[in-house]
């Protein structure tokens, strides 16, 4: 076929660099062979390559073998950052001391305010807490010219699919749900502080080339089925794990019949299964959203991009796997508690809560939030409440809607899906994440340590997510299914098949659901208050930061690894069970702390399982003495005793959060030693400068303890060769004092040998910078 390039518009920063992109792309072409197939993830991975030659042909089988081998060096278009996540990621940022973003970033505040009385008063109440953190990520965007979405103007997923998401785009996000823009055909990967400045200061972002896993649609949703269920039964069949080291791609004939918003609430939840990504390919749907969002110029230029490298796969690509899912026959599910991949079919809901003995009562339904609050999902839910107050039926449980942005409120709002929630008694939250977080004040009684169960439209349900309640059951559903549970009251309500009653005695059944796509009137724009502030950079403003203060303070670089093997490292503690990110650093009330690290660490792993014991947050140190996890750790960073963790699967599972991996180091963590990682974490403790290394023999989990003495056995070897060679650690018991040798694995590349050895990441982009 013909390359020749058509003039792209240039003059707009939310249009992806389509004319940059088609170059690579072509050059892409020549070093693969021109006849070579590609998978839509690929196309649009491989045009954002630094070098072609060196990532497609020099490390690896001249191009055959790519997935799972080659180290890709990125160069990705776009960075955006929450606020919990964006003080780190600014804070080192500011260690590289440059003038202004190498490319396009933004800001966004939405995990940092509550969700208790209500919009008006959660978003005040929540300034007020904040402002000292929102100061500073408002002067940091002003200083370094990164626009700043404030308090109130929306979660930062459904901000970013609203204004930057766009078809052939590759961007990073430093949160997990980042993906969730690839249902607008997007290349979005959830990333941490670290990666994300190595992409802001103009350095290439190292991935491991994903392997594809295809996932082909056929026929349509009807009914009660709707998007969410096509990936809460996937989560169900691949589990927690199942997508690491994968981009789920989406393919087939049933990609056509959904929308936009649908895919991407699809894309957002592929963080569950531990994807790199989840891709959807350019259709019809992305361009009457990018239409009705006010983006004509970028669905013209993404049309125009597609006539060259056609944004779907290849005819004849090849995915590593592939699952096939009929939409027609697919059912809603329930995924949960406690974990998003235990999944079961509505129909099968109601015995399993009996036989579990799950609460039967409905404490509260939340819909909305980053994952489900499109003008579909909210359409679809208003005709289920209108219905039912027509027939005179109200919500027995609490009822909460968190819409994504001010945008999509103020549309609702405009329309009047806003008006028919309130009428039905649910209380609107603001623009933000509040009970998606752990920053839920629930209003309702339930105190800590009562089990109940909620149901949320959300996409997490680790213990404690919502409420930080650890006995609240939350189970993850479609927003209808959730609507419909929160009018019945009860967890065994199936709308498909059971009645209510109406206060006269009749009996109500609501029908199907049914919504719009898009409104009718382009989306409506967000109060003024609520829109981006976007400045050209100024190196006049002073970044406010008070030297007193107990929520940020500036970064000390971490010492560079030592001239030798590290020795005398100890086992602080030896871990069982899920080990998520938020196991390590929790969310809900620390989030304060996310720009103090010395502040935050006193959260570190605070909800482990020891392995010995079974307690929870106890760890025993030399002399016999319990201590909170956190408490010995700063007790050996006090001793310099550095040290080691030991743990069981999909260590670091979850989120984006590099705090996980911060906060060890700070507390002296050097290696972290387990039967296997989550993709996220493991990339980010070795930015960190932690050596992420698993057992080579699941078995030797048993033979290593809390307080063993442990040295490593070609660690220093295997850095200075840049991540090749074996690693061993000889472990002495602290019990026996036999000596043992544990062999491990490790995932280190080169750039990442450099990072350890300087120490972290940010230590080596400085000196580089
Ligand atoms: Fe916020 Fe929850 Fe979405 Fe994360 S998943 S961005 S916490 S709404």
């Amino acid at each position: 076929r013909s390359f020749a390039t058509p003039a792209f518009d240039t003059s707009n920063p939310r249009i992806p660099p389509y004319l940059k992109l088609t170059k690579n792309y072509e050059r892409v072409k020549e070093v693969l062979g021109r006849g070579s197939a590609l998978t839509l993830a690929e196309k649009i991975l491989y045009s954002h390559l630094d070098n072609a030659e060196e990532s497609l042909l020099t490390n690896t089988n001249g191009g055959r073998d790519i997935r799972g081998t080659a180290n890709l060096k990125l160069k990705p278009d776009r960075v955006a950052m929450q606020d919990a996540s964006a003080q780190m990621a600014l804070l080192q940022f500011m260690t590289c001391n440059l003038p202004t973003t190498a490319i396009p970033a933004s800001i966004h505040c939405d995990h940092l305010i509550v969700g208790e009385h209500g919009a008006q008063a959660d978003l005040e109440s929540g300034i007020k807490m904040n402002q000292e953190v929102f100061d500073f990520l408002e002067s940091a965007g002003k200083k370094y010219g990164i626009e700043f979405w404030p308090p109130g103007a929306g979660i930062i997923h459904q901000s970013v699919l609203e204004n930057y998401a766009a078809p052939g785009l590759m961007m990073l996000g430093t949160d997990s749900h980042t993906p969730n823009a690839g249902g607008l055909s997007t290349i979005a990967i959830g990333v941490g502080g670290a990666d994300a400045v190595e992409a802001l200061v103009g350095a290439p972002w190292e991935l491991k080339a994903p392997r594809i896993l295809g996932v082909k649609l056929i026929n349509k949703l009807s009914g009660w089925a709707s998007p969410k269920d096509i990936i809460l039964s996937l989560a169900g069949k691949l589990t927690v794990r199942g997508g690491t080291g994968y981009i789920i791609e989406y393919f087939g004939p049933g990609v056509q019949t959904l929308s936009c918003t649908g895919m991407a609430t699809v894309c957002n939840m592929g963080a569950e299964v531990g994807a790199t990504t989840s891709i959807f390919p350019f259709s019809p749907a992305h361009v009457r959203y990018l239409e009705s969002t006010h983006r004509h110029d970028v669905a013209a230029e993404a049309k125009k991009f597609s006539d060259i490298v056609s944004l779907k796969a290849d005819d004849g690509a090849k995915y590593d796997e592939v699952i096939t899912i009929d939409l027609a026959t697919l059912e809603p599910h329930i995924n949960g508690p406690f974990t998003p991949d235990l999944s079961t079919p509505l129909s099968q809901f109601k015995k399993t809560v009996q036989e579990e003995n799950w609460p039967e009562k409905l404490s509260a339904g939340l819909i909305g939030s980053c994952t489900n609050s499109s003008y579909e999902d909210m359409t679809r839910v208003e005709g289920m409440v209108r219905e039912a107050l027509e027939a005179g039926v109200k919500p027995v449980s609490d009822f909460y809607i968190t819409p994504g942005s001010d945008q999509i409120r103020e549309t609702l709002r405009r329309d009047g899906p806003l008006d028919t929630f309130k009428e039905a008694g649910g209380t609107v939250l603001s623009n933000a994440c509040g009970p998606c977080i752990g920053q839920w004040k629930r209003q309702d009684g339930v105190e800590k340590g009562t089990p109940n169960a909620i149901l949320t439209s959300y996409n997490r349900n680790f213990r404690g997510r919502n409420d930080g309640n650890l006995d609240t059951m939350n189970f993850l559903a479609s927003p209808e299914i959730v609507t419909a549970m929160t009018f019945a009251g009860t967890t065994t309500f199936n709308p498909m098949t059971d009645s209510l009653q109406t206060a006269s005695g009749k009996e109500f059944r609501f029908t199907p659901p049914s919504g719009k796509e898009i409104p009718l009137q382009p989306f409506e724009a967000a109060r003024q208050e609520f829109q981006a502030v976007a400045s050209a950079p100024d190196s006049s403003v002073e970044v406010a930061i008070s030297p007193s203060s107990s929520r940020l303070a500036l970064l000390e670089p971490f010492e560079p690894f030592p001239a030798s093997e590290l020795t005398g490292l100890r086992v602080l503690v030896k871990v069982t069970g899920k080990c998520t990110t938020d196991t390590i650093s929790a969310a809900g009330p620390w989030l304060k702390y996310k720009g103090h690290l010395p502040n935050i660490s006193a959260n570190t792993l605070n909800t482990a399982t020891n392995a010995a014991t079974g307690e929870v947050n106890v760890a025993y140190d030399t002399d016999g003495s319990p201590h909170t996890i956190p408490e010995l750790a700063q007790r050996w960073r006090d001793a310099s005793q550095p040290w080691l963790v030991v743990a069981e699967h999909n260590y670091g599972e979850g989120s984006a959060r590099e705090h996980a991996a911060l906060q060890p180091r700070y507390l002296g963590a050097r290696v972290v030693l387990t039967k296997s990682f989550a993709r996220i974490h493991e990339t980010n403790l070795k930015k960190q400068g932690v050596v992420p290394l698993t057992f080579a023999n699941e078995a030797d989990y048993d033979r290593i303890h809390a307080c063993d003495e442990v040295e490593t056995v070609g660690l220093l070897d295997m850095l200075r060769n840049g991540g090749q060679g074996d690693v061993s650690l000889r472990v002495k018991s602290f019990r026996t004092n036999e000596e043992i040798l544990i062999p491990t694995r490790h995932a280190v590349s080169r750039d990442q040998a450099e990072f350890i050895l300087a120490g972290s990441a940010l230590n080596l982009l400085s000196q580089k910078s």
